[in-house]
């Protein structure tokens, strides 16, 4: 049988947007993935459906597989002919054991690839704002282990040359720091040396606390930081109150925040990713899922007479796409639409469109029904053709038909139960929640379902946050407050609005009435 590889990839420091090019690429093809706490488990979510993915490092009650059964699984799976990528947390030959894992694929003729990673040592401090050199203050930096080897307090470290080192970087020294600081301050390193503790750097829960050789102990303790955390000495550190940037509460007001995404799978990922950039850690929940609808005929009928419309009008993304996906059943695609002409009720779903080449002729200003309408001009006598969710309630059909236009509703996708995502229960019940997003009025219902009895007990702490009033409305029928609705009826309102709301928490106010939409 062929020999698989092994493959050593770097994941960076926790930050999934650190991962080398390189890296990504053979994670998206390794049939193994042997992982640890320190790999940013975003990543995992780039794998192949079915990749074998082996979880290697510490669980509550129980060790970390050895270091041994790690080399041999590697090996063994790279000896039944499989591509394995050992996912190591930063930069795999900075203290990261991969020279180990090399020297058992050397042993055992196994061929293997080393993808270096961005490592902790450089890249915490930087998200902390702290340059690990600067040409003003710095001309020699250490990366030194603060671990304990074999129970002995440090090894062979030679304090007094570390003392002289201008930016010292520990990584694994949370525990042991009393006696870092300690054996620094006898090998004469002044006391009034800067120092900063950098915890889960580069993610949402990032934390750091500063001081000096002479108080870091105490404030250590003081804000009761524990490890994971990259320690820096020297007088760099005094630069975050410059470059301090990742975690200043202004750019990033939902730092540190969990926010729970309860859309559609494939959609939730840029809402995800407009979280992120507000500082919060996003918790995928799909509480929907897009199916085609029950009944084909109605829509399939449409499309093989589509020369009938004027017009035809895209409300949602999910309607773009479900469109298609019958168009392609039929053995069709966007020149069936060459005859009429086509509308986006917003940029998203004109994007949508765009992605299929087509060009919308008519996106509304503002993505409300009579903004619409109006802007359809004259549309007496004309025909349009709407396609949209089973049960949805369009206004504009209304409106348009008061108009003086023929309307066909066409239902074009159903919503149906989500699956998958985090166990967003559990996560309730350990008050690790902070706010849960609902973007349509069937995210709230299938999310209650979902999360079942005790849901609005288990929401009450939390912060509720609705893309609009008709969803809110949905959610306070359903028994839930609603602390946060969108001005803005887009994804991009909902996170603005959650971010907004931060420091006004408990303000239980909605935007006008006026019909919403399932933008996305
Ligand atoms: N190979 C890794 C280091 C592994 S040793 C690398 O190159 O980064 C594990 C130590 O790395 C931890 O004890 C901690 O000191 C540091 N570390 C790794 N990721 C970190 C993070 N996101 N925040 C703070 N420290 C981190």
């Amino acid at each position: 049988m062929k020999q698989g590889t092994v493959y050593l990839v770097g994941a960076g420091p926790g930050d999934p947007g650190l991962i080398t090019v390189r890296g990504l690429a053979y994670l998206r093809q390794a049939d193994v993935i042997v992982y640890d706490r320190l790999s940013p488990v975003a990543l995992l979510d780039e794998a192949r459906p079915d990749a074998e993915q082996i979880y290697a490092g510490k669980r509550a009650g129980h060790h970390a597989l050895p270091q041994e059964e790690i080399n041999d699984l590697l090996v063994g799976k790279a000896r039944e002919g499989k591509t394995v990528v050992r996912l190591k947390g930063g930069d795999p030959f900075v203290f990261g054991r991969g020279g180990e894992e090399a020297e058992a694929c050397v042993a055992a003729g196994v061929p293997f690839v080393i993808v270096p990673g961005v490592t902790s040592a450089v890249a915490v401090p930087a998200y902390a704002g702290i340059p690990v050199t600067d040409r003003r203050l710095t001309s020699t930096l250490a990366v030194v282990t603060g671990h304990k080897k074999d129970g002995v307090e440090d090894g062979n470290l030679d304090w007094e040359s570390l003392a002289q080192v201008d930016t010292l970087v520990f990584l694994m020294g949370v525990t042991n720091l009393p006696h870092i600081v300690g054996r620094l301050a006898a090998a004469g390193r002044s006391r009034e040396t800067p120092v900063a503790l950098v915890r889960w750097g580069t993610t949402p829960r990032q934390q750091v606390v500063t001081g000096t050789l002479a108080n870091i102990v105490e404030r250590v303790q003081q804000a009761d930081l524990h490890p994971p955390a990259v320690i820096v000495v020297g007088e760099v550190v005094n630069l975050r109150d410059r470059f301090r940037w990742f975690d200043r509460p202004v750019e990033r007001p939902l730092l540190g925040k969990r926010v729970v995404v309860t859309r559609a799978r494939d959609q939730a990922r840029r809402m995800s990713a407009l979280l992120e950039e507000q500082g919060a850690e996003p918790i995928e929940f799909p509480s929907i899922a897009i199916a085609p609808p029950e009944d084909c005929a109605p829509l399939d009928e449409a499309i093989a007479t589509l020369e009938r419309y004027d017009w035809v009008v895209f409300t949602s993304v999910n309607g773009v796409r479900m469109f298609w996906e019958r168009l392609d059943a039929l053995e069709k695609d966007s020149r069936a639409l060459a005859g009429t002409r086509v509308a986006a009720i917003g940029p998203s779903t004109a994007r949508a469109l765009g992605a299929r080449g087509i060009a919308a002729d008519f996106v509304p200003a503002k993505y409300v029904a009579e903004e619409v309408a109006a802007g359809l001009g004259d549309v007496r006598g004309l025909r349009f053709l709407l396609p949209r969710a089973d049960l949805a309630r369009e206004a504009l059909a209304r409106l348009l038909r008061e108009a003086g236009a023929a309307v066909d509703e066409i239902a074009t996708y159903c919503t149906v139960p989500g699956r998958g995502g985090r166990d967003v229960r559990a996560l309730l019940e350990e008050g690790e929640i902070d706010a849960v997003t609902f973007t349509s009025s069937s995210t709230v219902r299938f999310f209650l379902q979902r999360i079942g009895t005790e849901a609005n007990r288990l929401l009450e702490g939390v912060t509720v946050a609705c893309i609009g009033p008709i969803t809110a409305r949905t959610a306070r029928e359903l028994g839930l407050h609603v602390d946060v609705a969108a001005e803005e009826y887009t994804v991009q309102g909902l996170v603005q609005a959650l971010a907004a709301s931060v420091e006004r928490l408990g303000n239980d106010e909605c935007g006008t009435m006026n019909d919403e939409w399932r933008e996305t």
